[in-house]
């Protein structure tokens, strides 16, 4: 190989993405998907972890849940090769860690082979996670020192080392067996006839770290049945040993207070992401479905001017955190500084306002005791008489704010300073899981909300619980003909997961 051609060569990483949860990639992963052109994933990596991609790479999906033919590990091989040649970086990456049944030996031989670069970054293996999230300890002082990775599918013919059933039956620790649902009836024989106790505990868990987890306890002479029961299918694995029948029965993991629980959030993308990883917290499964598209401001040539003599003002009104962000985005792209609003007393709809202007160093002066335009007109109204005061606000909305603070002798002047439309086209995911009546709670987090739910879901809206934000907001719900089975008592964002946690107790209570 010339100098030239391994300076262009470009270099191949083996990512190991871990067992699901988005969250379980670990930081070097997540700078390499930041970094690659091309990014071949396998059908078990969670969608989640592909938003580290930047924008632009080429994405490709492996393997059989995806409608796109199966991509074989020769064209795996190819396709690295070729980018790679081509200077681009390359992400291969693998459900749980590379190295633990992820056929990286091929790889790395055949890159090795070519003169490719690469690395290999470990992932969390599915075992240690499932041991994890259904509080089973792999390894116990008092009943397992040590653990065995078993395939529970052996290569066909010849190839490959044979499964020593009398060695694992006495192996003395913890077994965990990959793939081995659909071959259970052939590895729980060999190990019962390799002299293990058919009475020895077994745990299956199926789909770990995901909101749909489930661990079913059984023993290894009865595990054939359970999963035909049970009608259990990959990807599970199933952890043997005396471990497995360890108390407690329900895991950590799954006596979170909304395991279980499918949550749909309608706020703009932009903003679902706080609410949607509190709601996962909580063990909450989360869609997102928009409702509400927030799009730039279509003249900015009133803005300008009013940016250009805000020392003409004595108040900057804001009625949300998205006119917060998106005036001051264009005072600093302008060439001004904070200094711009110096002369300014500041006063925001909410909390939710006031925290989007803090985050720009900045402390609103006043903030109303309930999260409503008419109470933050009151409030205003008060300092407001003869006083010069700008809206900062979106293309559509409620006029009471300007008209109130008119009404108590303020000079009002309005500025658009984003576009609110309603979204047209539901996701057909969250269409599919709203008429399969799998989404218990729908969030309501403002009234232009309401609106565009009514309108997109429309009788999808009566197979879930809506949660509304505030009396408002529920008061336009009614309006539309949907009674909420909940509403937020802080009219926050955290106030509407109260809202479901308490409706959720109750109802636990009720039952
Ligand atoms: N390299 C992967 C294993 C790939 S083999 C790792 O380190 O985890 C595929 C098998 O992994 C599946 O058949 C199943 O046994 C297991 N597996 C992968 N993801 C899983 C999950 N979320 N829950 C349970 N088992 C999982």
């Amino acid at each position: 190989m010339t100098r030239e051609h391994r300076e262009r060569i470009g270099r191949v990483y083996l990512v190991g993405a871990g067992p699901g949860d988005p969250g379980l990639i670990t930081l070097r992963g997540v700078e390499c998907l930041a970094q690659a052109d091309l990014v071949l994933y396998d059908y078990l990596v969670d969608p989640r972890v592909l938003l580290h991609v930047r924008g632009g790479a080429e994405l490709v999906c492996l393997g059989h849940h995806c409608r796109q033919r199966t991509i074989g590990q020769d064209e795996i091989h190819e396709r690295m090769i070729l980018a790679a040649s081509q200077g681009k970086t390359v992400v291969h990456l693998k459900g749980g860690d590379p190295v633990v049944f992820g056929r990286s030996a091929e790889e790395t031989e055949t890159l090795r082979a070519e003169g490719i670069p690469f690395e290999i970054v470990p992932g969390v293996t599915a075992a240690l996670a499932a041991g994890a999230c259904s509080e089973i300890p792999l390894t116990h002082a008092d009943h397992s020192s040590c653990l065995a990775l078993v395939t529970g599918q052996q290569r066909s013919g010849k190839q490959g080392v044979p499964l020593d059933y009398g060695g694992l039956a006495r192996f003395p620790g913890t077994l965990v067996f990959y793939m081995g649902i659909r071959s259970a009836a052939q590895w729980s024989e060999g190990l019962v006839q390799g002299g293990m106790s058919p009475d020895t505990p077994v745990a299956i868990v199926r789909r770990c770290t995901l909101p749909d987890q489930t661990t079913v306890r059984c023993t290894l002479g009865t595990i054939t049945e359970t999963i035909r029961r049970a009608a259990i299918r990959p990807p599970a694995v199933t952890i043997v040993g005396e471990v497995a029948g360890l108390p407690p029965c329900l895991s950590w993991f799954a006596s979170r207070p909304l395991f279980g629980r499918t949550i749909l959030i309608t706020r703009p993308q932009h903003q679902a992401a706080m609410l949607g990883r509190r709601f996962s917290e909580l063990g909450a499964r989360v869609l997102v479905q928009p409702t509400i598209e927030i799009g730039p401001c279509e003249d900015w040539r009133p803005v300008d001017d009013a940016i250009s003599r805000l020392d003409e003002f004595d108040w900057l009104v804001f009625s949300s955190a998205n006119g917060v962000e998106c005036l001051l985005t264009r005072v600093f792209s302008l060439g001004c500084d904070l200094r711009a609003l110096g002369g300014l007393r500041l006063a925001a709809i909410g909390p939710g306002t006031a925290e989007a202007l803090t985050c720009w160093h900045l402390t609103a002066d006043l903030v109303p005791a309930e999260y409503r335009a008419e109470v933050l007109a009151d409030a205003l109204a008060v300092h407001a008489a003869g006083k010069r005061v700008l809206l900062a606000r979106a293309s559509r909305g409620r006029e009471v704010l300007a008209e109130r603070l008119r009404q108590s002798g303020a000079a009002v002047s309005q500025i658009v300073v984003y576009t609110s439309n309603d979204v047209e086209q539901i996701d057909p995911h969250v269409e599919a899981a709203l008429l399969g009546g799998e989404i218990d709670w729908i969030t309501i987090t403002s009234s232009a909300i309401a609106q565009s739910a009514v309108r997109l879901f429309h009788s999808g809206l009566e197979s879930a619980k809506t949660v509304s934000i505030s009396p408002i907001t529920s008061e336009t719900l009614r309006s539309l003909g949907h009674e909420p089975a909940a509403e937020a008592n802080e009219y926050t964002m955290e106030g509407v997961v109260e809202a479901v946690l308490r409706a959720e107790r109750k109802d636990a209570a009720s039952r």
